[in-house]
């Protein structure tokens, strides 16, 4: 997602991009495909929402006319209460502002008798949902189309020199090199100090064998509505186990995360995982590398990387080509201390 988001700016300007990829899972392939500026859990706008929502959806509209292709569909989320003091909590965040325009904080009631709804619902506006593989599998033919070619070397096959005007990969020398390398980087001899505290998540596909909720839900897991009875049910957040495994532990819970949602029957058509690129303070992590000046990173989404992308991207090429501070929340110079600390 990073990456070929990045590559795509830097052509779009006219810019040589070479890509250069390894076999490593990418997040991007695991995520469902919510872009929500609530963060539910606190029932508050996430960090900067006013401002990156909307860079967001314009990136995501810009790419769909660009790629000829519709990938994303603007859509509420319904998120179903636990209890009254939950409801009570909602009603009192959206009246003191902390929703915006997003969510007003009134108890609904879904009239779809195949969701568990004992003390309503709470909607959420101006959700997006992406189909990410359709659009990076789309974004990638582009680049391909526009001179930006992917080339494969596995991290150890890759030998890199940095000297003051640019850098140089095996054969190819570059003006800059951009890390986007998600959880790769944890492995990263230039950013293995980034506090990065990766997560684990897995997601099914399910196949429904009776009506089922028609809307997007969300109750600890998100239940999204695809085509022909198929969702999509996830995620789990697991710290312990970073391998790209599925799991018979991961599946269980998004099951039983789903039979709270509805009694609706179904079978698991597929299941993946995925390690989330999150950072202790939960920010991006955009910027040059301390020593050298030719080295960035784009990284550090979380478990958010649909709407903190458009943004990360854009401070970063505002930075590389035209100097423009990036603000230090998601700086990766704010972890100097330890990118510059001796082994
Ligand atoms: C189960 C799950 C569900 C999610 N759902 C959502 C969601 O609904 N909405 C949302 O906004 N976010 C979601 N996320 C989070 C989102 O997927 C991530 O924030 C985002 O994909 C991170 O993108 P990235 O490009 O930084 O990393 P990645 O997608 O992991 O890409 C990193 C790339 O770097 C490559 N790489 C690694 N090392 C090297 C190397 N040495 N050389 C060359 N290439 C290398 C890898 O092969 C990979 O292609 C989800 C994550 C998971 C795991």
């Amino acid at each position: 997602m990073a990456g070929s988001s990045i590559a795509y700016e830097l052509v779009k300007r006219g810019y040589k991009v070479l890509r250069i990829a390894s076999s490593a899972p990418a997040a991007s392939m695991a995520a469902y495909g919510m872009l929500n500026p609530v963060h539910i859990r606190n029932a508050q706008l996430i960090w900067k929402a006013k401002e990156i929502y909307p860079q967001a959806l314009a990136f995501y509209k810009e790419l769909e006319q660009v790629l000829q292709i519709k990938f994303s569909k603007e859509t509420e989320i319904h998120h179903l209460l636990s209890s009254n003091e939950e409801a009570v909590h909602w009603r009192q965040q959206a009246e003191t502002g902390m929703l915006g325009d997003f969510c007003h904080g009134e108890v609904e009631f879904i009239p779809q008798s195949s969701l568990n709804t004992l003390h309503g619902c709470i909607k959420i506006t101006g959700a997006l949902y992406v189909d990410v593989p359709l659009m990076l599998t789309h974004l990638h033919q582009w680049l391909d189309k526009h001179q930006s070619p992917l080339l494969f070397y596995e991290a150890d096959e890759q030998l890199w020199s940095y000297h003051e005007s640019g850098v140089r990969m095996n054969e190819f020398d570059a003006s800059f090199v951009i890390h986007c390398q998600g959880v790769g980087a944890t492995r990263h001899p230039l950013w293995k100090n980034i506090p990065f505290r990766p997560c684990k998540g897995e997601v099914l596909t399910l196949q429904f064998q009776e009506p089922a909720p028609q809307v997007i839900v969300h109750k600890k897991i998100f239940l999204i509505p695809l085509t022909n009875g198929t969702y999509k049910a996830g995620a789990t957040y697991v710290w312990d186990d970073l391998t790209n495994n599925s799991t018979k532990e991961g599946a269980a819970e998004i099951i039983y995360q789903v039979k709270r949602i509805t009694d609706a029957s179904f079978i698991i058509k597929e299941q993946v995982a995925g390690i989330r690129p999150a950072v202790a303070d939960r920010r991006p992590v955009v910027g040059m590398h301390p020593c050298y000046s030719s080295v960035a990173i784009l990284n550090g989404y979380g478990s958010r990387g649909l709407i903190l992308n458009p943004y990360a991207c854009n401070a970063l090429i505002n930075h590389i080509l035209h100097r423009i501070p990036i603000i230090s929340d998601i700086d990766v110079q704010r972890f100097n201390k330890r990118l510059l600390a001796k082994e």
